[in-house]
């Protein structure tokens, strides 16, 4: 049992009691665990701190997750029955993976479950998701399949998968008046998903603002901006240079780069602790943060639409630029004084610069055979 305090402290003059521990419900619906394993990477914090309870005003988490726990069978689902009878006040939900359509096969099995009802009959995942996401303080969808419907909603759809916005509906709101909390990527990165939870519970805890989400749920100081703007290959667009081949340190988007378009944090961010993260490693982006992801973006390797006038604009444009910059770089590459010297000194500085390839330590400069120096 939670020993958390029931609702966020909103009296402003009044010290907040800190929350001891809040219960975490994670519901696997149809997904391939990715957005598990990118949750156990996070070092900022760590998933192992906040379990501990060693972050400063964040309530210790008792993460009730299929894979991790350690009880299993009725002391697992236990947990969240004494959720649903309103004894784990507050709680947290978070669905990893898309959310089937039960209503197409009722009656004829069933997609996803969890434990058994006192009948013995599987209890299905979104009927837990159904029980529980009134009273939790939050719902959170990690990763795309959870919050748009992701790969298993690609055409075909045998399952009518879709994102938990889409089950719950828009106009759905927790306990604290929020919207399902998106935190889209395939997978998404660790350290946003930890980062979303840890706002979250500070909120929950009183020590911190509502997060700013925007239209679509997403978390706005981590998909506010696009992969484009903080892309380390930023600087070749601008300058009309592309990649003709993987390996290439230009841009990508000869090669089917969707960066521009897509609003995903990855570049700045990076995938783990700091490294990688699709540029930074030679990838291109494939927009699997976005609610179109991955019909919309497919095939992989076909350039985006638009992308063959941005970038014949930009190599016209930018091949001036670079030209351009190459002269200045010329003139800033040498100093004040070898300019106002009457052009004397510049002289000799060229000439040595010329020669310097020549140079041999032993024998000093020697003329250049066929130049005419001497
Ligand atoms: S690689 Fe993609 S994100 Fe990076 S600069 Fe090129 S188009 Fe933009
Ligand atoms: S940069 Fe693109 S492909 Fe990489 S994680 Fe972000 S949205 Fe996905």
């Amino acid at each position: 049992m939670s020993t958390a305090r029931e609702t966020p402290n909103t009296d402003e003059d009044a010290e907040p009691e800190e929350l001891e521990s809040i219960d975490v419900f994670w519901l696997p619906g149809e997904g391939c665990d990715g957005c598990s394993v990118a949750t156990l990477g996070a070092t900022d914090p760590g998933i192992e701190d906040l379990l501990r309870g060693q972050v400063p005003h964040l309530p210790k988490i008792n993460l009730h997750h299929h894979e991790l726990a350690v009880e299993s069978g009725k002391a697992y689902v236990d947990g969240m029955r004494d959720a649903v009878a309103g004894e784990r006040d507050p709680y947290v939900v978070v669905v990893e993976g898309s959310v089937p359509n039960e209503r197409l096969i009722d009656g004829d099995g069933y997609w996803i479950s969890m434990g058994k009802d006192e009948n013995g009959e599987p209890v299905k995942m979104v009927d837990w998701l159904d029980r529980l996401a009134p009273g939790a303080a939050a719902v959170i969808a990690i990763g795309t399949c959870a919050a748009w419907g992701g790969v298993p909603a690609a055409q075909g759809n045998l399952t009518d998968a879709m994102g938990t916005m889409d089950y719950l509906g828009r106009d759905y709101r927790s306990q604290l008046d929020l919207p399902v909390i998106n935190v889209p990527g395939c997978a998404p990165v660790g350290d946003n998903f930890i980062e979303t939870v840890a706002h979250l519970l500070l909120h929950i805890g009183g020590f911190g603002p509502p997060l700013e989400l925007d239209e679509l749920g997403r978390p706005k100081w981590l998909f506010g901006e696009t992969v484009h703007r903080h892309c380390n290959r930023g600087s070749y667009y601008e300058e009309g240079s592309f990649a003709e081949e993987y390996g290439s340190e230009k841009c990508l988007v000869s090669k089917g780069c969707w960066g521009p378009t897509v609003k995903c944090n990855m570049p700045s961010r990076r995938n783990l602790a700091g490294v990688g993260g699709c540029m930074n490693v030679g990838g291109k982006c494939i927009g699997c943060t976005m609610p179109g992801f991955p019909d919309k973006f497919t095939p992989f390797f076909k350039k985006a639409p638009g992308a063959m006038i941005s970038t014949t604009s930009s190599k016209i444009l930018g091949g001036i630029m670079s030209r351009l910059r190459r002269n200045s770089m010329k003139k800033l590459d040498r100093s004040t004084r070898w300019e106002e010297s009457g052009g004397v000194t510049e002289r000799l500085y060229q000439w040595q610069l010329k020669r310097g390839s020549n140079y041999d330590p032993d024998r000093g400069l020697e003329r250049r055979p066929g130049t005419g120096d001497d």
